[in-house]
This record gives C-alpha cells, sequence and structure tokens, in this order.
C-alpha cells in the first residue's frame, strides 16, 4: 500500500498549509502494526522561525479582537470536533494505539476543553482596587502574554493540544504548536477543525517536525516568544524551562509522575482493586497520572491482590481498533525495553511476577510493541521501579502497616502530580488530603481530573496548571495602572 503523502504539506504557517523550506519530510507509523500512516513535513529551525515570525504579525489584532468573537470561534471549533468525533478517534487509535473507545474519551475530553475556556473568555475580567489618596484610582488590567511557543506529547495527542491552546486563544494569545513527532497527523486533524472553525492567519501555526530541539531552541531564543507551554518528560521540561528563565520567558510545564496509589483497610479492597486495574492500565500505563507505586495495607492485602490478579487475567491487548482489546501497544521499541529493565531489575531485588512480566509475541503482536499487564509483588525502594516513572503496564504492589508510614513513603518521591487514596474513614481522608504532596489528589475517585479543574504538578511534575480558571490565567498579564485624578 502507497503512504499518503499529506496534501500540500503539513506545517500550518500564516494561515497556509505547506511543506518545510528544505523539502524534508517524515513518516508517522501505527505502533500496533508498523504500518506507515502518511509523510508529514519535517521542519527546521528555520520553518519554525517563520512560524514565530508570523504569529508575532498576527498578536496585535488578535489581541484586539473582543473575547466575544473569540469565544465564538472556540464554540465552532468544539462543534467540529464533535462532528468528527469518530473519525478523530480513529485516527488516534492508529496513529497512537490506545482502545477506540478510550480515543472517543479522549476526543471528548479534547472538546471539553475547547467549550470551557469558549465560556471564561468572557470572564477575564479587571478589578479596580481602592486608593488611600481620594484623588487617585488604581485599576488591574488582564492582558495576553503574547506569541506562545506549545511543545505536546504523543500519549494524549489531541486533548493536551486543545488544553494548550483553547487557553491561549481565549486569552488573546497566538501560538505556534510543536506535536510529538509520533503523532503529527493527530495534530493536524485539530489544525484543521481551528482554520475551519474561522481562526484568523498567523494566529495558530503547526510545526510537525522529527527534530525537536533545533525548534525548541528557536522557541526559547526568539525574543519574540513569550511564554512556553510544554508537557512531556521531566527531563527535557526541566532543560526547556531552564533555558526559559535564564530569558525570563513565562512559563507551564507539565511533567512527570510517580502516582501512589494509597488502599486503607477500612476500604473495600475489591473497589479499590477495580479503581487501580482501571487507572494503572489507563492508555497502557501511559499517563503522567498512572499509578507507579501501590500501596495496600497488609491485612487487605490478599483480597485486593486477588481481585487485582482477577481484573488483569482478563485484559486483554492487541490492535486498539478491536473491540475486544483493552491494552493497546506501548508507543516504541524504547518502551518496551524499559519495560524489560523495570521488570528484570525489580525480579532480580527480590520481587514476584503475580501476572504477566514480558513482551507478548505471536501472530498479529509480533508487529506491534505489546507487554503484557503485569502485576509485581514485594516492590521495596531500592528497585528502580519505585523511583522511576515506569510508563507501562506494570502495577507495583508495595505492603505497609501505618498511616504515618504510608503517607512518608508516598511522598517519597521528586514528583508530585496524581495521588489515590482509597479510605471510608473521613478524618483520614481529610489527613491524607493535606498531607500529600501531590497537586491532584483523588479519594475513592481514579478520574479527578476535568476541563473545569486546575490540573498541574508539585515538586518536579511542573510549574503552572491547566484547565479551570487557573488554565486561562496561565496565558495571561496582569497590569496595574494607577491613576490620579
Ligand atoms: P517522551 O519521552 O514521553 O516522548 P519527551 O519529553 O521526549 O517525552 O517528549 C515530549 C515532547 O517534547 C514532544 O513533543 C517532543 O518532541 C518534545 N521534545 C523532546 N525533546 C525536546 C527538546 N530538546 N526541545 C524541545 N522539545 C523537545
Amino acid at each position: 500500500m502507497g503512504v499518503p503523502r499529506i496534501d500540500g504539506g503539513t506545517l500550518f504557517i500564516d494561515g497556509r498549509w505547506g511543506e518545510a523550506a528544505g523539502g524534508s519530510t517524515f513518516e508517522s507509523t501505527n505502533p500496533a502494526t508498523g504500518e506507515r500512516l502518511g509523510i508529514v513535513s519535517d521542519a527546521s529551525r528555520d520553518d519554525a522561525s517563520a512560524a514565530v515570525a508570523a504569529a508575532a504579525a498576527a498578536q496585535a489584532a488578535w489581541a484586539q479582537t473582543t473575547v466575544y468573537e473569540r469565544s465564538s470561534i472556540l464554540y465552532q471549533a468544539h462543534r467540529l470536533m464533535t462532528e468528527r468525533a469518530e473519525e478523530l478517534a480513529q485516527l488516534m487509535t492508529a496513529e497512537q494505539g490506545k482502545p477506540l473507545r478510550a480515543a472517543r474519551n479522549e476526543v471528548r475530553y479534547a472538546g471539553d476543553f475547547l467549550i470551557w475556556f469558549a465560556e471564561e473568555a468572557k470572564r477575564i475580567n479587571g478589578e479596580v482596587i481602592p486608593s488611600a489618596n481620594s484623588g487617585q484610582r488604581f485599576l488591574v488590567l488582564r492582558q495576553p502574554v503574547g506569541v506562545v511557543a506549545a511543545i505536546t506529547p504523543w500519549n494524549y495527542p489531541i486533548s493536551m493540544i486543545t488544553r494548550k491552546v483553547a487557553p491561549a486563544l481565549a486569552a488573546g494569545c497566538t501560538v505556534v504548536l510543536k506535536p510529538a513527532e509520533q503523532t503529527p497527523l493527530c495534530a493536524v486533524a485539530v489544525f484543521r477543525i481551528l482554520e475551519e472553525a474561522g481562526v484568523p492567519p498567523g494566529v495558530i501555526n503547526l510545526v510537525t517536525t522529527s527534530a525537536p530541539a533545533p525548534v525548541g531552541a528557536e522557541f526559547l531564543e526568539s525574543a519574540r516568544v513569550r511564554k512556553l507551554s510544554f508537557t512531556g518528560s521531566t527531563e527535557v521540561g526541566m532543560q526547556l524551562a531552564g533555558g526559559a528563565a535564564s530569558r525570563m520567558k513565562r512559563v507551564s510545564v507539565e511533567l512527570g509522575g510517580h502516582a501512589p496509589f494509597i488502599v486503607f483497610d477500612d476500604a473495600d479492597p475489591v473497589r479499590a482493586a477495580k479503581g487501580a486495574a482501571l487507572v494503572k492500565f489507563l492508555n497502557t500505563g501511559q499517563a503522567c497520572i498512572c499509578p507507579n507505586r501501590i500501596f495496600v495495607q497488609s491485612s487487605v492485602m490478599d483480597r485486593f491482590r486477588a481481585e487485582l490478579e482477577h481484573r488483569v487475567a482478563a485484559l486483554h491487548a492487541g490492535n486498539g481498533m478491536d473491540p475486544a482489546n483493552a491494552i493497546g501497544p506501548l508507543i516504541d521499541r524504547a518502551s518496551l525495553e524499559k519495560m524489560e529493565r523495570h521488570v528484570g531489575d525489580a525480579v532480580a531485588r527480590g520481587a514476584r511476577l503475580a501476572a504477566g512480566g514480558a513482551r507478548l509475541t505471536g501472530g498479529d503482536l509480533d508487529a506491534g510493541f505489546f507487554f503484557a499487564p503485569t502485576i509485581l509483588v514485594d516492590v521495596t525502594p531500592e528497585m528502580i521501579i519505585y523511583r522511576e516513572e515506569t510508563f507501562g503496564p506494570v502495577a507495583p504492589l508495595i505492603p505497609f502497616e501505618s498511616e504515618d508510614e504510608v503517607i512518608a513513603m508516598a511522598n517519597d518521591t521528586t514528583y508530585g502530580l496524581a495521588s489515590y487514596v482509597y479510605t471510608q474513614d473521613l478524618g483520614r481522608a481529610f489527613r491524607l488530603m493535606e498531607a500529600l504532596e501531590f497537586a491532584v489528589v483523588g479519594i475513592n475517585d481514579i478520574n479527578p481530573t476535568s476541563a473545569a479543574a486546575p490540573f498541574g504538578g508539585m515538586k518536579a511534575s511542573g510549574l503552572g496548571r491547566e484547565g479551570g480558571r487557573e488554565g486561562l490565567s496561565e496565558y495571561l498579564e496582569t497590569k496595574l495602572v494607577g491613576m490620579v485624578l
């Protein structure tokens, strides 16, 4: 089968689709089958520079549009995304690998950001502050920060784009987006929607590339870029945030996690195991909110573990297009090797396998990067998996005895993104939500996220929040005006 070349190129700069200036291209492939899905334009630093110039040229006029005009474009984009939901979900499953049902959920979530910020745009209010002097007034204006450079990951290839672009547009900022090299076609599909929704030329610009570093360098070094919004690994995020700090650019970075999932003996272990199975194996474990350490109070460990094993045994891995499959492929070979390293190290240091533990092969599985849903028991702090983010379908179980002990263990990580607690004790729920050094806490809740709520990380998991009112503030400057009458 011939590989479709995306007509006219996949760079979107100043309202026009085009090829990279040097004519380079790269391929997008299906991680379940190895099949090539399309040929996309491979932007260089010069292309990124042209995109930044287009965004800068469009900035002043876009900032002057009314919030009602910007809101109406976002509503329109939401309508188009909803109409094309099935098409987008199928593309996402093909390009990223998640099961179709999960892809449909993600498209809905992506649309939620469009509509949430369409509404929030109308509430970019200023303030009047009384002065001690009768002849003086203070005004506070909230204005767009200016050109935003956005860098997004492959694991949520559509919603991570709308989570940044929708608030930036609502605030009156122009944007240059660099999507992950693994999922450029999803970004192209989102940009077609935004274009059709009526975003004016230059206001949104897309640079697909297989070489992120030079594009990232352009974002950092161009004085016209005022803000960097990044979602991805802690390593790259820290490097970019460091570069932004030395130039005093605004940053929002949402990075890795190492979520504790804590099950107390006053909770129903069966319900907790059901929750653990759902959130641990979400997107084949490739989400920054996936539990990486499952702490279970010793007295309920056996019941919890039996139920988790029962649920894991029912998880079928394979191509996400087949509704029978709940576990899709990992994104690439390096991820597969990381699973083997984490599991191998844990077993060598005394952990035991209660399920899975190896790559899945045979038949169609050979063409993709499939790893068996895995349960490790007796995991200890010396193991790599206790410290490093796994980003795959491996559930490490760790027993604990007391509340104080588990709080200390849970916080013993450089990360601070998501955390989960199962308890029926109200006092304990409050103590835990206050003591956990994580910016998102689910109490008997495995889905504590919404476009309407502020999401982000503490400690090495990031800076800033996305979604909610806070998600819009990230794209606004606060200007103080003193006025003598
Ligand atoms: P992962 O390991 O999950 O792919 P990365 O942090 O490498 O996480 O990727 C997240 C995003 O960051 C992707 O869009 C990727 O292209 C981009 N990226 C990776 N390295 C750099 C870099 N040096 N400069 C700018 N962006 C980068």
